[in-house]
This record gives structure tokens, C-alpha cells and sequence, in this order.
């Protein structure tokens, strides 16, 4: 009965969430003392949680200096890592180190659309081709329908896909600084019951498994989603083996083996070493929504000889961050935002280029230890 009681009560004051973690405790027979210390105001994560009792914490850490050369992010940066895998702040700090010695990493955001996917069920073939027809026709209406729900959001374009009696569209938005899936969720229901409206297709979901949300998938593989980031270094051949105990030959074969042949051979979508490692703490510590991880795991790490030198570079083509809304409201995670300068508005390409630079380190660091096999001996030594 008190457990009930609890989990009706919506409310978010201290009072609340007390109360309903008192019912959990009795239901459950467990004391939650350290869930019970939250050290914020629950108000505050009113948009972010239901049936909140309380907190979890994980702990965070930074890598850096990172010198960064992006076209945005630009000088020496302490970056956030929130983890509880020993060994993995020290593997990126290290290759931090190395990169910013070797002049930083160049970065840059190539492409920034959210995407929505709406699929609609027509009457037959025929009735699907004249819908996507019309909905090409009339795009400034749809524009204007999906814009009427946002200040920031725009609609830039809706890719139709017709498979027998299906109708998906690809919406296409910029979202300003904001990651913008409730934006695009919101906009896309929006301009599909003006299409529905006209055409007389239904919307069965706003969300069709075209936008592609928190899934990997070949399409953002290649077309992208949030944004596309790329990120280069070339480090010196002294350097590297004075730092990382390895040449430039041990780490470009160890890419290709891994990277190339051994993504290839397992049909993975990923072609890196541990890119979800540095997007989870970056993305845990700053409040982003750690799902997007799946198709954010999807970079493709390069490494090559130039010159005697080692040249690596990431391209991440699904990178679904923003400095405002969502998880950013929350006050510990607005400080790891404000510790590398990229909360709130004109910041979320900044704070793209800095996560390039970041996982640029982590693929680094752990492509060299591999090629050095000391892969299992730091996290021996660390992690355990
Ligand atoms: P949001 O917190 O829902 O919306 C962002 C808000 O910030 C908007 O109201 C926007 O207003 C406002 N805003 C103020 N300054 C802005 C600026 N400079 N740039 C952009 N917007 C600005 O966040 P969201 O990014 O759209 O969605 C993120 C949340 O969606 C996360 O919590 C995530 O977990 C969740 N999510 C939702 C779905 C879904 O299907 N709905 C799927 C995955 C994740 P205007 O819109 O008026 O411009």
C-alpha cells in the first residue's frame, strides 16, 4: 500500500522523495543510505527522472591538459571523464599527453542535423508514392508546421523511404546547442499530422527506426546523426617512442589487424579500438543521455606512416551532444560543462571538438598499448 502510494507521488521537493524512498525501503527491506544523500535540490531534476529516490554517484575524473586545435575549441583543455573502469582515465590522460606534445589535435564538426523517423502506414503502393510526393511539394508547410513547436529548431530536410505499404521519413533539424531529441520528437509529430491531414496516410510511430536513435546503424554510419566529428594528430616518431614504448609501424599494423580486418571480419559497425569508453564518461559526466553511446560507438579509427611519423585520426559520425536541456540542467554536471567552458548557448560545436579530441586520445593510448602489449598489465596493475 505504501509502496503504491509512493510511486503515484509525482512530486519532486526533498519531502517527496523521501517519502517515497522510505516505501521502497520498506518494500524492499534495504536501508538506502548513500542513495538517500542527494546533495541538490530534487526540484532540479524535474525534467530528468520519475519516482526519483534519491541519487547514485560514479566517480569523475579529468584528463588533460588537452591541447585542442579546433575550429571552435581552441587551447588547453581539462576534460570530465566519469567512469568506474580503472585504468581508463590514466590510458586517456596519457594519450592526452602525447597528442598535446605533439601540438594538439586538429578537430572539427562536418555535419549537425538530429534526425526523426516517422513511418506511416498508406493504402498501397501507390498512395505512398503520391503522399512522399505531396510531402516534397509541400515543404514549406511541413517546415512551417514542424518551426511552430521550437524557437531554435529548423527543419531542414524530410527524405522519404517507401517499402511496400510503409512510408518512412527522415526528418532532418538543426537543433542549435541543444542535443535535440525532444525537439525533433516534438517538431516531427507536428509536421506528420499535417501530412496525415493531407495525404491520408497514419502515422503509426513518430519514431520509425529510420532516425536511427540508440541503435547502430549502417544509415548514421554513413549519412550521420547529431554530429559528424573528425579529429587528426600526427605524432612524432621520438615521441611516440619515448612516451608510448611503441613505433609508428607496431601501432599502424595494430589498427589495421584490429581496426580494419578485425571489424571487418566481425561485421561491426564500429572500425575503432574503444571509442564508447571515452563517449560514456564524457557523455555520463556532462549530462548527456548515455544511450546515444550505441550509435555514438560507431567511429572509424585511421592510422598511418607519414614521414616516419605516426598520423591517426577518428571519424565519429553520430555524436548527439548539447551544452543546454536534458542532463545539462542537473548542477554537477553543468560544473563539468563549465570546467572545459562549453555550457549553455554558441557551445555545442566547442564542446563536439573537444569529445573528437578526447576520443582521438583514448584510441591513441590504447592502440599503443596493444601494439606494446601492455594492455592487460595496465589494467592488472590499475584496475584490479
Ligand atoms: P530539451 O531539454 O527537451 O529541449 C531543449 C530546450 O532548450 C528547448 O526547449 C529549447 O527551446 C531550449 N533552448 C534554449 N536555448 C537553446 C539553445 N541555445 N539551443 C537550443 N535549444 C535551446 O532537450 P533536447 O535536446 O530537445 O532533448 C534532449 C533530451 O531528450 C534528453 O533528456 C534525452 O534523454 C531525451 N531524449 C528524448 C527522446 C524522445 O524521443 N523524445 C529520445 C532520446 C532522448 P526551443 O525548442 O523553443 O527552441
Amino acid at each position: 500500500m505504501e509502496m503504491t502510494q509512493g510511486l503515484k507521488n509525482r512530486g519532486r521537493t526533498r519531502e517527496d522523495v523521501d517519502d517515497r524512498r522510505r516505501a521502497v525501503e520498506n518494500f524492499t527491506g534495504e536501508k538506502l543510505p548513500t542513495i538517500a544523500n542527494c546533495p541538490f535540490d530534487p526540484q532540479l531534476a524535474e525534467k530528468n527522472i520519475e519516482n526519483m529516490i534519491g541519487i547514485t554517484s560514479i566517480p569523475l575524473g579529468f584528463v588533460g591538459p588537452l591541447l585542442v586545435q579546433g575550429n571552435e575549441a581552441k587551447g588547453e583543455f581539462l576534460v570530465p571523464l566519469a567512469t568506474t573502469e580503472g585504468a581508463l582515465v590514466a590510458s586517456v590522460n596519457r594519450g592526452s599527453s602525447v597528442i598535446t606534445a605533439a601540438g594538439g589535435a586538429t578537430t572539427m564538426v562536418v555535419k549537425d542535423e538530429m534526425t526523426r523517423g516517422p513511418v506511416f502506414r498508406a493504402r498501397d503502393l501507390r498512395h505512398a508514392s503520391e503522399a512522399a510526393e505531396w510531402i516534397e511539394l509541400n515543404m514549406d508547410k511541413i517546415r512551417a508546421a514542424a518551426e511552430a513547436t521550437t524557437r531554435r529548431g529548423k527543419l531542414l530536410s524530410a527524405t522519404p523511404y517507401i517499402v511496400g505499404r510503409s512510408l518512412f521519413l527522415r526528418f532532418s533539424y538543426s537543433t542549435s546547442d541543444a542535443m535535440g531529441m525532444n525537439m525533433a520528437t516534438i517538431a516531427s509529430e507536428a509536421a506528420s499530422r499535417l501530412i496525415e491531414e493531407h495525404t491520408g496516410v497514419t502515422m503509426i510511430s513518430v519514431s520509425g527506426n529510420m532516425c536511427v536513435d540508440k541503435k547502430p546503424s549502417a544509415l548514421n554510419a554513413l549519412a550521420g546523426r547529431g554530429k559528424t566529428v573528425l579529429a587528426d594528430v600526427t605524432i612524432p616518431r621520438e615521441l611516440l617512442e619515448k612516451r608510448m614504448h611503441t613505433s609508428p609501424e607496431a601501432v599502424v599494423e595494430t589498427c589495421y589487424r584490429k581496426c580494419n580486418i578485425g571489424s571487418a571480419l566481425s561485421a561491426s559497425l564500429g572500425f575503432n579500438a574503444h571509442v564508447a569508453n571515452m563517449l560514456a564518461a564524457v557523455y555520463i559526466a556532462t549530462g548527456q543521455d548515455p544511450a546515444q553511446v550505441a550509435e555514438g560507438s560507431m567511429g572509424m579509427t585511421t592510422a598511418e606512416l607519414v614521414g616516419g611519423d605516426l598520423y591517426m585520426s577518428v571519424r565519429l559520425p553520430a555524436i548527439e551532444v548539447g551544452t543546454v536541456g536534458g542532463g545539462t540542467r542537473l548542477p554537477a554536471q553543468r560544473e563539468a560543462l563549465a570546467m572545459i567552458d562549453c555550457l549553455g548557448d554558441g557551445k555545442a560545436v566547442k564542446f563536439a571538438e573537444i569529445i573528437g579530441a578526447i576520443v582521438l586520445a583514448g584510441e591513441l593510448s590504447t592502440l599503443c598499448a596493444q601494439s606494446a602489449g601492455q594492455l592487460g598489465e595496465a589494467h592488472a596493475r590499475l584496475g584490479r
